[in-house]
């Protein structure tokens, strides 16, 4: 019968997590009393590093129920890596993997559909919402300009989907295989392949506690997506470069005819202007180029993307 795992990262989520594991746990017991999934399937909270008492949390829980697991990271490391060390240490013992967030604004209810999915023979099972009711107008345009603009530079994102999805054991060793620092799950799932299905669910509000995603970090998160992703920037780039050089000649052209016609030099401010308007067209172009370089220089120094400090299985300590 199915192993599945649930991995939850959790930042900072005291008030929210014993509720979320009160609800995840109804519903894997319902689908283990429906036979759909093992007994021995898993509800895993990764502490990503957090300040407050999420850890001592989870391990009570852990304490209490063989149903909870916790996979500890050494210090905070951010979603993403948290996420991929839950799916990676999960892979380990389950057949499937769902993932969520610990702010239950993904619907538990959906989990039924995922592991369906599955069982019909899908390997990777899209969480997508259906509507942003409830969402705030600023998350919603922001969010939906988001998915417009990553579309627009050319990066393969399944429409409206967070990171709420089902993986099967050997699509999480397929994204195993993309050995890349700079984690995009939402960018690099649809790249591993295979049979995938979607499942619609309606998003809540978060439960308690503060949004981890202020716009500061919202901004680096797209831009991280788009540099990881996507040479179009460069192209871009490139591009109009040769634009501008393109004018500078018609520039030439044209001082040269004046010059010839015996014009007088009409002064500083055109000049002034193109100075400005290539110094700027350069740096900007630099900037480009720069990003993509800082990109290559944080990929050669092969830096782990988590440490896991440790791993609470049936309330027991292991290692590996
Ligand atoms: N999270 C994490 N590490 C971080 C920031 C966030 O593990 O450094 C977790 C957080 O606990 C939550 C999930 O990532 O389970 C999504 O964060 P949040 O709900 O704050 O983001 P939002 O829904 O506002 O985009
Ligand atoms: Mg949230």
């Amino acid at each position: 019968m199915t192993i599945l795992w649930l991995v939850i990262p959790c930042y900072n989520e005291e008030e929210v997590i014993p509720e979320t594991a009160k609800r995840a746990s109804r519903v894997f017991r319902e689908l283990s009393a429906k036979g759909k999934i093992s007994p021995d399937s898993k509800i895993a909270f990764v502490n990503d590093g957090s300040r407050d008492k999420t850890l001592e949390i989870i391990l009570d829980l852990c304490r209490q129920d063989d149903i909870f697991a916790c996979i500890n990271l050494s210090r905070n490391r951010g979603h993403q890596n948290a996420l991929l060390a839950g799916l990676m240490t999960a892979k380990k013992y389950a057949d499937a993997v769902i993932s969520m967030d610990a702010d239950l604004q993904d619907d538990v209810t959906a989990i039924e559909r995922f592991v369906d999915e599955y069982l019909n023979g899908s390997d990777v099972v899209y969480g997508v919402r259906s509507d942003r009711k409830s969402d705030t107008f600023f998350k919603k345009t922001t969010a939906e300009l988001f998915y417009k603009f990553m579309r627009f530079m050319g990066v393969d994102l399944v429409y409206n989907h967070a990171d709420y999805r089902l993986m099967s054991r050997r699509a999480v060793e397929g994204l195993e295989e993309f050995d890349e620092v700079n984690t995009f799950l939402r960018g690099l799932v649809p790249q591993v392949g295979y049979p995938s299905a979607t499942v619609e669910y309606s998003r809540d509000k978060r439960y308690a506690g503060k949004s981890k995603y202020p716009l500061k970090k919202m901004l680096s998160f797209a831009f991280e997506g788009i540099t990881s992703f996507s040479v179009r920037p460069i192209k871009m780039a490139f591009a109009l470069g040769i634009f501008s050089f393109l004018v500078s000649i018609c520039m030439l052209c044209y001082c040269i005819a004046e010059r010839l016609a015996g014009n007088a030099v009409s002064g500083w401010a055109s000049l002034g202007v193109s100075i400005w308007a290539i110094g700027g067209l350069q740096m900007l172009l630099l900037g480009v180029v720069g990003e993509y370089v800082g990109k290559i220089y944080l990929e050669t120094k092969h830096r782990p993307k988590y440490i896991i400090e440790s791993v609470v299985v049936n309330g027991k300590k292991t290692t590996d």
